[in-house]
Protein backbone atom coordinates (compact mmCIF):
# COMPACT_ATOMS: atom_id res chain seq x y z
CA UNK A 1 0.00 0.00 0.00
CA UNK A 2 1.68 3.38 -1.18
CA UNK A 3 1.42 6.45 1.53
CA UNK A 4 -1.32 8.73 0.88
CA UNK A 5 -3.37 6.88 -1.15
CA UNK A 6 -6.69 6.20 0.96
CA UNK A 7 -7.79 2.78 0.36
CA UNK A 8 -11.53 2.19 1.18
CA UNK A 9 -11.40 -1.17 2.34
CA UNK A 10 -13.83 -2.76 5.10
CA UNK A 11 -12.78 -3.08 8.75
CA UNK A 12 -14.57 -6.07 8.62
CA UNK A 13 -14.93 -8.69 5.94
CA UNK A 14 -17.28 -11.68 6.96
CA UNK A 15 -18.37 -14.58 4.97
CA UNK A 16 -21.77 -14.96 4.39
CA UNK A 17 -22.25 -18.21 5.83
CA UNK A 18 -20.43 -16.85 9.03
CA UNK A 19 -23.23 -14.43 9.46
CA UNK A 20 -25.66 -16.68 9.14
CA UNK A 21 -24.13 -18.83 11.79
CA UNK A 22 -24.00 -15.65 13.98
CA UNK A 23 -27.39 -14.86 13.75
CA UNK A 24 -28.72 -17.99 14.17
CA UNK A 25 -26.52 -18.10 17.50
CA UNK A 26 -28.54 -15.23 18.34
CA UNK A 27 -31.55 -16.25 17.89
CA UNK A 28 -30.68 -19.71 19.31
CA UNK A 29 -30.05 -17.91 23.06
CA UNK A 30 -33.05 -15.40 22.35
CA UNK A 31 -34.06 -14.16 24.52
CA UNK A 32 -30.55 -13.93 26.56
CA UNK A 33 -27.69 -12.30 25.02
CA UNK A 34 -25.14 -14.55 22.62
CA UNK A 35 -21.78 -14.28 23.00
CA UNK A 36 -18.94 -15.24 20.68
CA UNK A 37 -15.29 -15.03 18.80
CA UNK A 38 -14.51 -14.37 15.90
CA UNK A 39 -10.98 -14.64 14.39
CA UNK A 40 -9.17 -13.94 10.38
CA UNK A 41 -6.27 -12.10 9.13
CA UNK A 42 -6.64 -8.03 8.43
CA UNK A 43 -10.17 -7.96 9.28
CA UNK A 44 -11.48 -10.98 6.96
CA UNK A 45 -13.14 -13.14 9.22
CA UNK A 46 -12.22 -17.07 8.95
CA UNK A 47 -13.15 -18.69 12.40
CA UNK A 48 -16.73 -18.50 14.38
CA UNK A 49 -16.52 -19.56 18.02
CA UNK A 50 -19.85 -19.29 19.89
CA UNK A 51 -19.59 -19.06 23.49
CA UNK A 52 -21.07 -19.70 26.56
CA UNK A 53 -23.09 -16.57 28.36
CA UNK A 54 -22.37 -17.27 32.06
CA UNK A 55 -24.45 -14.53 33.01
CA UNK A 56 -27.87 -15.67 31.32
CA UNK A 57 -29.46 -12.27 30.79
CA UNK A 58 -31.15 -9.94 28.66
CA UNK A 59 -29.38 -7.24 28.83
CA UNK A 60 -25.74 -8.25 29.67
CA UNK A 61 -22.87 -11.30 28.73
CA UNK A 62 -19.61 -12.40 29.94
CA UNK A 63 -17.95 -15.13 28.42
CA UNK A 64 -17.17 -18.06 30.01
CA UNK A 65 -13.33 -17.31 30.98
CA UNK A 66 -11.65 -20.69 30.66
CA UNK A 67 -13.52 -20.91 27.10
CA UNK A 68 -12.36 -17.89 26.14
CA UNK A 69 -8.91 -18.38 26.89
CA UNK A 70 -8.92 -21.52 25.08
CA UNK A 71 -10.44 -20.08 22.15
CA UNK A 72 -7.31 -16.91 22.61
CA UNK A 73 -4.84 -19.96 22.90
CA UNK A 74 -6.36 -21.71 19.60
CA UNK A 75 -6.56 -18.27 17.76
CA UNK A 76 -2.95 -17.13 18.60
CA UNK A 77 -1.74 -21.81 17.39
CA UNK A 78 -3.30 -20.75 13.78
CA UNK A 79 -1.78 -17.68 13.82
CA UNK A 80 -4.83 -15.77 13.62
CA UNK A 81 -5.83 -12.56 14.92
CA UNK A 82 -8.55 -11.71 17.25
CA UNK A 83 -10.82 -9.63 14.96
CA UNK A 84 -14.46 -9.23 16.97
CA UNK A 85 -15.59 -10.20 20.05
CA UNK A 86 -19.83 -10.46 18.91
CA UNK A 87 -22.95 -10.15 21.38
CA UNK A 88 -26.61 -10.03 20.60
CA UNK A 89 -28.99 -7.16 21.55
CA UNK A 90 -32.17 -9.09 21.88
CA UNK A 91 -34.56 -6.11 23.24
CA UNK A 92 -32.26 -2.99 21.76
CA UNK A 93 -30.52 -1.66 18.91
CA UNK A 94 -27.22 -2.49 17.75
CA UNK A 95 -25.43 0.44 19.86
CA UNK A 96 -22.71 -0.64 22.08
CA UNK A 97 -24.56 0.14 26.09
CA UNK A 98 -22.82 2.13 28.86
CA UNK A 99 -21.19 -1.36 30.12
CA UNK A 100 -20.11 -2.49 27.16
CA UNK A 101 -18.09 0.77 27.10
CA UNK A 102 -17.12 -0.39 30.53
CA UNK A 103 -16.28 -3.46 29.52
CA UNK A 104 -14.61 -2.93 26.14
CA UNK A 105 -10.95 -4.92 27.37
CA UNK A 106 -9.81 -5.65 23.73
CA UNK A 107 -8.87 -1.97 21.98
CA UNK A 108 -7.42 -3.98 19.36
CA UNK A 109 -10.51 -6.26 18.30
CA UNK A 110 -13.87 -5.22 17.42
CA UNK A 111 -17.43 -5.30 19.01
CA UNK A 112 -19.67 -6.91 16.82
CA UNK A 113 -23.62 -6.06 17.79
CA UNK A 114 -26.20 -8.14 16.50
CA UNK A 115 -29.76 -6.57 17.33
CA UNK A 116 -32.67 -8.53 17.33
CA UNK A 117 -35.72 -5.72 18.20
CA UNK A 118 -36.51 -6.22 15.06
CA UNK A 119 -37.42 -9.90 14.70
CA UNK A 120 -37.35 -10.42 11.02
CA UNK A 121 -34.34 -8.22 10.34
CA UNK A 122 -31.87 -8.46 12.29
CA UNK A 123 -29.48 -5.12 12.39
CA UNK A 124 -25.63 -5.89 12.77
CA UNK A 125 -22.86 -3.11 13.36
CA UNK A 126 -19.32 -2.90 14.37
CA UNK A 127 -17.99 -0.48 16.66
CA UNK A 128 -14.48 -0.01 17.86
CA UNK A 129 -14.03 1.17 21.48
CA UNK A 130 -10.61 2.59 22.96
CA UNK A 131 -10.63 4.75 26.22
CA UNK A 132 -14.58 5.22 26.22
CA UNK A 133 -14.65 6.14 22.53
CA UNK A 134 -17.48 4.69 20.22
CA UNK A 135 -16.22 4.77 16.76
CA UNK A 136 -18.71 2.82 13.82
CA UNK A 137 -16.64 0.47 11.74
CA UNK A 138 -18.08 -0.75 8.42
CA UNK A 139 -18.70 -4.40 7.91
CA UNK A 140 -18.77 -6.12 4.47
CA UNK A 141 -20.61 -9.69 3.28
CA UNK A 142 -19.27 -11.50 0.86
CA UNK A 143 -20.08 -14.76 -0.84
CA UNK A 144 -18.29 -17.86 1.38
ZN1 LIG B 1 -24.22 -4.97 24.50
Amino acid sequence: MSEGVKEDLPDLEIPQDLMNRIIEHARQEYPLESCGILAGKKGKIIRFYPMGNTEKSSSRYLMEPEEQLRVFQEIEKEGLELSAIYHSHPHTAAFPSQRDVDYAFHPDSLILIISLMEETVPQIRAFQIVKGKIEKMAIKVVQS
